[in-house]
Order: C-alpha cells, then sequence, then structure tokens
C-alpha cells in the first residue's frame, strides 16, 4: 500500500562520504549545540569519512539510544543543520541523513555490540516504552542498574510505533532499536497495563529501587463545536465534539493507530472510519496536522484541508513537514475555526461551517462539504497511574508534579517522571534530552538510598 512507503532515500557508501567530506571539523562546532542531546558529530562524521563505520555508530550511540529513529525524524533544520556553519552561505551537512546512514549500517550488518554492564547498582522499573521510557532504560542499564520496562500495548515504541507514519517512520527501524535495548540487557514486559493490572505499590514491594514514569499523553482535549442536524442544533457545550462522539470524529492518535495497525495486518481498512473520496478537515497546525493530513491523503481522501486559528507564522509543525504537507496536496486555512457541524438522519457528516477571522480583514463563514473531522489539537496525561498510586500528584491539567533535586523525582519518594507526562517535551529529541537528564536524578537517588541503607546496616 503507498502509505506504507518510506518517501525519503538513503545514501549509498559513496554518497554518504562524500557528504561527510563537507564538513569542516569545526573546532566549536555549532551543530553540536544545537543538538538537544550533544550529539559528538563531528566526531562520527570524521570517522565516517574514513569508514570506520563501527567506531562512527558508537560515538552516536554514546548519546543516543535511538540512532535510525533521529536520524528520521529530528527536527534538523531547526537544531544541528540548523546551527551548521556552512548553512550560512550555502547547504549545511546534511547530518540527519548521514546519522540514518550510519545506524541503519550498523543495525543491517550487525556491526556493534555492546558489553554488557553487570547490573550491580540498583533496580529501576520504568512505566511506559516510547522514546523517554527507552532513553532511561539505555542509559540505566550501560550504568549498571538492572531495568525492567513495563508496556501496556503489544509493541514498543509508544508515538514512535502509533504517532508517526510508517512512511515517515518505518516500524521495523522501531523494533530494531527495541531489540538493541534489550540485547543490552533490559527487561521488556509487553501488554503489562500498570495502573490496571499491577500498580507503582506492587512494583515496589517486587524490590526496585526507583520507578520511572513516562507514559506519554493519551487522554483527549476537545472542542466546543455545536453539532446541527436538519437546521436545529442538537448539542452544544464542553467536550460537544468528544462527548457527542460521532464516528467520523476522530483524535488524530486515533486515526495515525488505526493506520498502523491496518498496516501490521490487525485491522481492515474498511474498519478505518475514512472512507476512499473523502472529505477530511484537521484541526491543528502541529507535526501531527501534517502527518494526519498526509496520511489522510494516502489512504485515500479526495480532499484534505487543515484549519489553524492562527496565521502560518505560528504554526508549530515544521517548515519542512508543511512544504512536503504543500506538495502532496493539502490545502491550509489559516485564521480559521469551524463553528457549527452539521450531520444528516443516520448522524454522518455533511457540511461544516468554516468561520475565517484574518487580522484587520472582515470575519467570512462559508458552508463547506465535509465527510470528516480528525482534531490533531493535543491531548493530557492519563490518570490511572496517579489514581492508583497515593502521594503522587499532578497539576489541574494532568501533568505530574516534579521537581529540579533529584531531576525529575515526584511527589511521591523514589517515583520519576519525565517526557510528555510532565509536559517539559515537545519533539522525540527533547523527550530523550529531558529523560537523560532524570535518568542522572535516578542513578543519584537509588546510589544515596542503597549507601545510606548501607551504613545502617
Ligand atoms: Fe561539520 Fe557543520 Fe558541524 Fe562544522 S557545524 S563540524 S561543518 S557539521
Amino acid at each position: 500500500m503507498k502509505f506504507k512507503e518510506e518517501i525519503n532515500e538513503s545514501y549509498t557508501m559513496a554518497e554518504a562520504i562524500a557528504e561527510a567530506q563537507r564538513c569542516l571539523q569545526c573546532k566549536v562546532p555549532q551543530c553540536k549545540k544545537g543538538c538537544p542531546i550533544s550529539n559528538d558529530i563531528p566526531d562520527w562524521i570524521h570517522e565516517l569519512k574514513k569508514g570506520n563505520m563501527g567506531n562512527a555508530i558508537s560515538i552516536i550511540r554514546a548519546k543516543s539510544n535511538l540512532p535510525a529513529v533521529c536520524g528520521r525524524v529530528c527536527a534538523h533544520e531547526k537544531q544541528c543543520e540548523g546551527n551548521c556553519v556552512l548553512g550560512k552561505k550555502g547547504e549545511p551537512v546534511n547530518i540527519g541523513k548521514l546519522e540514518r546512514f550510519v545506524a541503519d549500517f550498523d543495525s543491517e550488518l550487525g556491526l556493534t555490540h555492546e558489553d554488557m554492564v553487570e547490573k550491580t547498582r540498583g533496580k529501576v522499573a520504568v512505566i511506559g516504552a516510547g522514546p523517554s521510557g527507552i532513553t532511561v532504560a539505555g542509559d540505566l542499564s550501560r550504568m549498571g542498574f538492572a531495568v525492567e520496562v513495563f508496556e501496556m500495548e503489544a509493541q514498543c515504541g509508544g508515538v514512535l510505533r502509533y504517532g508517526i507514519p510508517e512512511y515517515r517512520l518505518p516500524k521495523e527501524v522501531v523494533a530494531r532499536e527495541i531489540r538493541y535495548i534489550e540485547k543490552m540487557g533490559v527487561v521488556i514486559h509487553r501488554n503489562t497495563h500498570v495502573g490496571v493490572e499491577i500498580t507503582v505499590d506492587s512494583l515496589f514491594e517486587q524490590g526496585f529501587d526507583a520507578i520511572y514514569i513516562g507514559t506519554g499523553l493519551s487522554k483527549p482535549k476537545s472542542l466546543e463545536i455545536p453539532i446541527w442536524q436538519n437546521g436545529r442544533c442538537i448539542f452544544k457545550g464542553e467536550g460537544a465534539t468528544r462527548n457527542f462522539n460521532l464516528k467520523r470524529i476522530r483524535l488524530a492518535t486515533h486515526f495515525l493507530r488505526r493506520v498502523e495497525l491496518i498496516n501490521e495486518g490487525f485491522m481492515k481498512r474498511e474498519e478505518l472510519p475514512v472512507d476512499e473520496g473523502a472529505r477530511v478537515w484537521v484541526i491543528g497546525c502541529g507535526n501531527t496536522a501534517m502527518d494526519t493530513s498526509r496520511t489522510a491523503l494516502r489512504i485515500g481522501a479526495s480532499q484534505v484541508n487543515v484549519i489553524y486559528h492562527k496565521g502560518m507564522e505560528n504554526m508549530s509543525a515544521l517548515r519542512a513537514e508543511y512544504e512536503d504537507a504543500v506538495k502532496e496536496g493539502v490545502r491550509f486555512n489559516w485564521w480559521s475555526a469551524i463553528t457549527e457541524i452539521h450531520v444528516d438522519d443516520d448522524m454522518e457528516i455533511t457540511e461544516i461551517v468554516l468561520e475565517t477571522k484574518e487580522p484587520g480583514k472582515e470575519p467570512v463563514k462559508q458552508t463547506l462539504p465535509a465527510d470528516n473531522i480528525i482534531m490533531a489539537i493535543g491531548a493530557t496525561p492519563a490518570t490511572k497511574i496517579v489514581r492508583t498510586t497515593s502521594g503522587l500528584d499532578n497539576d489541574d491539567q494532568n501533568f505530574l508534579i516534579t521537581r529540579d533535586i533529584p531531576y525529575g523525582m515526584t511527589t511521591r519518594k523514589g517515583v520519576f517522571a519525565g517526557g510528555d507526562v510532565v509536559g517539559r517535551q515537545a519533539t522525540v529529541v527533547h523527550a530523550m534530552q529531558d529523560a537523560k537528564k532524570v535518568t542522572m536524578g535516578i542513578a543519584q537517588y537509588v546510589d544515596a538510598v542503597r549507601l545510606m541503607k548501607a551504613i545502617n546496616m
């Protein structure tokens, strides 16, 4: 199916070395400064240039547990490549594509095997196998901690698996990174829902010294768009679009997850409530909205319109993602919002009323045909773990409250949190950056607790 094909070609070895040779090996590398996890970019590019692939990937892996993922989905244009000195007068080094090449080359040929570090420093449970959980698990394992990951889904990866479409991030790439972590000695319990089947307290009873929560976001935000039928408003008020539960209104995360399940053969195409030829309206203008719009076109939508209540300059989507979406035929409606949803007697969506309020101009209202509305407007954390754990506090938007010393510890002693669930991250690599800081907080905490126990014995 066309929505499964990866869109960007990889380098050949000769192309990769030629690109690596463009690097000036700057003494103060601005590319590294632009990388949230301070990847030693010139060092591994230097090794790549000499054809030392094993050394190149070892340098990358010292900072990143997800190099093949980062090589594909990081915002390079705003980070490493955006800071590369060559970009001031011409083209920056294509660092993302080089990272992807090195990581894929290593995975395909199995160049590197990390020595299994003895796990003597303590035992840590990680809840959630998304980017932040994988980062914490991999880093702690390398530092000598025994780590067990508890993942509610059958497959690991979280947003990497279910929130980024196959054409941008093939799921085999995610699976390879997970296999690498497991080879390092990390134990993963799949289909295990903490807060339902087991609790934080029962994990402490099992002897874990610390617990990391990296469960991300799963509770949808909702919009108040009144629903109209036969000229009469039949529902309005808080959470109208969620509470009314129309099957043609879906969350972007739900939609992308379903498409992935179809890719994996767990669902039939007919079970996706977006038909061939559908006219789809996507609300929101972040990267998830871009992924959603392009995926909707790939699965056969005849028109996809993005609706954003502000102007282009305010969108949170990467410029490159936006441009790719435009190239593929996605249309954008700036300064706009849906003010009414019209449904027929079978509760199928037939039309929307779109209001556009461009600054300095008169508002314009249009009634336009519609079949589906997909909301890419964000989510908040689920509360199951908080509800089943005493002493764990969250704020009024359900984000877990953490402190700076030890970094990332919640209001419950020994329980840490990071990534989306604390509301700090913006992208995959920022989640990794935050997770690395929390990893150090966990290590400090466990070392101190075990030292105190040893002194008092
Ligand atoms: Fe190479 Fe660009 Fe980094 Fe300089 S800034 S070391 S040229 S990648």
